[in-house]
């Protein structure tokens, strides 16, 4: 059995113990301790990391009262100084207290449940038991969640037996162990759990809700509590000011002014379109007037492919070899007729490779796409010499 400091006092970064095992199993160094600060992964909470000595501890995990340490060299002294990184554990301690007192103003404001917890270095998250939750009911459930904080009510641990417990009145329970220990946050809530908390709500400092989604008939809450908001509010300051710097315009104004540009820019799109198309048929008639043979055959350097493309069409009917390619996206598109027996699927399938395009079509109708602008020249070249034979 292992001394769990952590339940002594949660704020323990180190400590000085005495290795009462060090050995390897399934390719795992692992090491037990006679008293450990390391918290073990457990009650939704990720196990603390750190240092026994030089070696560096990657995960713990208990098993029958007993706490293993998965380090990266086994310590070669009987007596150990451990060092947690306590800024990673702080910043659970931030996250799990937030997240009770989260859950518990569901339970209270709406009588949802908790029924999954994620916590990790990447997302914190619950699930809670309704299928949808307006913006106002979030901004209700946040404001008063950082009153309990702004409040700084003690957070009290201890452990009852199963027994006593039954008199409590619990948000959460545990059956079938021997002792249960409780989270008890002042009249806000109290339920049990294993994991680490702050000593004060105060610590936890703030709690924004980032994002909701429905999830299998739930709706998933996710949120950051203490350093990990001030972190995300310094991202998030920074994304505002760069657009207002970039858009020229207030805070305030941000986002009539993004959403205004936004319209803009899909009606001068849609204008744009139009233009395109008008200028894509005088292009075609003015391709058809200069044919040879009945072959077009031209290489646009400016244009890019959706606009050839536009042109092939609108050429399509006049029954000639057409041959358009785009520099600037290195793409051609070839239509057969004209007269010319030439079957371009086949052409390309067969002269493809040798100017490293990619491409194919029926006998009709082919289009490919190079590397280089001027492989497709070639290629372009190589199937002109062919139609002209
Ligand atoms: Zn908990």
């Amino acid at each position: 059995m292992t001394e769990k400091l952590y339940y002594d006092d949660v704020y323990i970064k180190e400590s000085l113990s005495r290795v009462v095992e060090a050995f390897e199993k399934d390719g795992k160094l692992l090491v037990v301790l006679d008293k450990t600060p390391f918290y073990p992964e457990g009650g939704g909470q990720p196990s603390d990391t750190g240092r026994i000595g030089d070696a560096h501890v990657s995960y713990v995990f208990e098993e029958d009262d007993t706490i293993y340490h998965v380090v990266d060299k086994l310590p070669e002294n009987t007596l150990v100084l451990c060092n947690i990184d306590f800024e990673r554990r702080y910043d659970f301690m931030q996250q799990h207290s937030g997240e009770h007192m989260l859950a518990a103003t569901f339970y209270k404001l709406y009588g949802a449940v908790s029924q999954g917890f994620h916590m990790g270095d990447d997302y914190v998250s619950i699930d809670m038991s309704f299928t949808e939750i307006s913006t106002e009911e979030v901004k209700r459930i946040e404001s008063v969640v950082n009153g309990h904080i702004y409040s700084n009510v003690p957070v009290n641990t201890f452990v009852v037996t199963p027994e006593e417990s039954r008199s409590l009145t619990l948000r959460k329970r545990v059956e079938g162990e021997d002792q249960v220990r409780i989270v008890q946050i002042g009249e806000v809530d109290a339920c049990a759990c294993c994991g680490t908390h702050v000593k004060y709500t105060g610590e936890v400092g703030i709690i924004k809700i980032i994002k909701t989604e429905k999830y299998k008939g739930m709706t998933r809450i996710y949120f950051k509590c203490g350093r990990r908001a001030f972190e995300d509010y310094i991202l998030k300051h920074d994304i505002v000011s760069t657009l207002v710097r970039n858009l020229s315009t207030g805070e305030g104004e941000l986002v009539d002014k993004a959403t205004n540009d936004m319209a803009e820019v899909k009606a001068l799109g849609r204008k744009l379109g139009e233009y395109k198309r008008r200028l894509s048929g005088y292009e075609a008639q003015n391709l058809k007037a200069r044919a040879e043979n009945r072959v077009v055959s031209f290489i646009y350097e400016d244009k890019e492919m959706d606009e050839v493309q536009m042109i092939a069409e609108d050429l399509a009917s006049e029954d000639l070899f057409i041959i358009l390619g785009s520099a600037l996206s290195r793409g051609i598109i070839v239509f057969s007729g004209g007269g010319h027996n030439v079957n371009v699927g086949q052409f390309f399938k067969e002269n493809m490779k040798a100017f490293s395009g990619k491409g194919g079509g029926s006998a009709k109708r082919a289009q490919g796409s190079f590397g280089y602008a001027e492989d497709m020249k070639a290629f372009a070249a190589e199937l002109l010499k062919q139609v002209n034979k």
